[in-house]
């Protein structure tokens, strides 16, 4: 099997819809790219990034997938149920505050990963710092034991999963042929959260191969936007390396404006946001990622006059803040 090779997991073509009663609260016109609904518990943008990287997980022959990220990782969840669908075994280090875990009833995306039998180690900050040797370590025991495993790197970002947003963008360019939801030819720019870099990698290759958008904006949720342009420069070179070919890519702007106080955390103008989107639209943000990214363009003083907004997903994360949201 080639590298390049993918296998099918997601509900594609997602849905291009045009949301007319966000133009108000956002300030400019917006389009909903549906990332949200590629799948049942899996949906959000990771299962576009292991479509790629569990096709390589197979072709290598592991059993065993083990990744990373936050306690409530979306991606830990897609990895968790993705890799049960495929026969493989997964294994999570989950990032807590103190490396314990959470007191229970567990919520959310950890429900689901602990539903799905995941086997799970809580790690505290300072070992997530190390998270790659970590895992390459805990891999090489596996395999040692006869059990071959295969790592995905935090939020599926390296060249080979950043293949899927290119793909999406590509996806996009044949709704736009198609004329769906009176879209523009081609928008002025496509708007997403950032969090480890590989949709953005993926959507600026992807947009200037199919002339889907003038530009790019990744709207980071931890981290600064130096830190981004950097790990995202990175990632594209990867691709293109798997690609043998260097393409052309869209302008990007990584804005950090729109963090909020920590990573998971949010303000109450951006929880607020996330309750008007709800009201006018019936579009669920999330308070982690696709909330704070939304709230970001409705505040940029200068706004894109044709928006598309990638839904990435998110809902397990907003089920377990119900402490959050006292929206009533
Ligand atoms: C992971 C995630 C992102 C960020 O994507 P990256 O490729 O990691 O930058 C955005 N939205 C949601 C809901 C996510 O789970």
């Amino acid at each position: 099997m080639s590298p390049l090779a993918k296998i099918s997991l997601a509900n594609l073509p997602t849905p291009l819809l045009r949301y007319e009663a966000l133009d108000a609260l956002v300030g400019t016109r917006v389009w909903v790219k549906r990332d949200d609904m590629s799948a049942g518990p899996e949906a959000g943008n990771k299962i576009r990034k292991l479509e790629y990287l569990l096709a390589d997980a197979l072709a290598r022959k592991a059993r065993t997938v083990i990744t990373c990220g936050g306690v409530q990782s979306n991606h830990a969840r897609a990895t968790t149920l993705l890799a049960r669908r495929l026969g493989l075994q997964p294994v999570l280090l989950l990032r807590t505050s103190d490396g314990q875990a959470p007191a229970e009833p567990w919520q959310g995306n950890l429900l689901l990963d602990a539903l799905a039998g995941a086997e799970i180690r809580f790690i505290t900050p300072a070992q997530y710092r190390d998270r790659d040797a970590l895992m390459s370590t805990l891999a090489a025991e596996r395999s040692a034991r006869g059990e071959p495993a295969y790592v995905v790197p935090e939020g599926g970002s390296n060249g080979l999963g950043a293949l899927g947003y290119i793909d999406a963008m590509g996806e996009v360019r044949s709704q736009l042929d198609q004329g769906l939801a009176e879209a523009p030819e081609r928008f002025d720019a496509v708007v997403h959260a950032c969090g480890s870099g590989g949709t953005a990698a993926g959507v600026v290759l992807g947009a200037a191969r199919f002339d889907v958008a003038q530009e790019a904006i990744a709207m980071a949720v931890c981290d600064d936007s130096r830190y981004f342009e950097e790990r995202i420069a990175g990632i594209v070179n990867e691709a293109n390396g798997l690609l043998a070919s260097t393409s052309p890519r869209v302008p990007l702007r990584v804005l950090d404006h729109g963090k909020g106080p920590a990573y998971g955390v949010p303000t109450d103008e951006q929880l607020a946001f996330i309750a008007a989107v709800a009201r006018c639209s019936g579009l669920i943000l999330d308070p982690v990622y696709t909330g704070k990214a939304l709230h970001a363009l409705s505040v940029l003083p200068e706004k894109p006059a044709t928006v598309l907004f990638l839904h990435t997903g998110g809902l397990p994360g907003v089920l377990a803040e119900a402490e959050r949201f006292r929206v009533r």
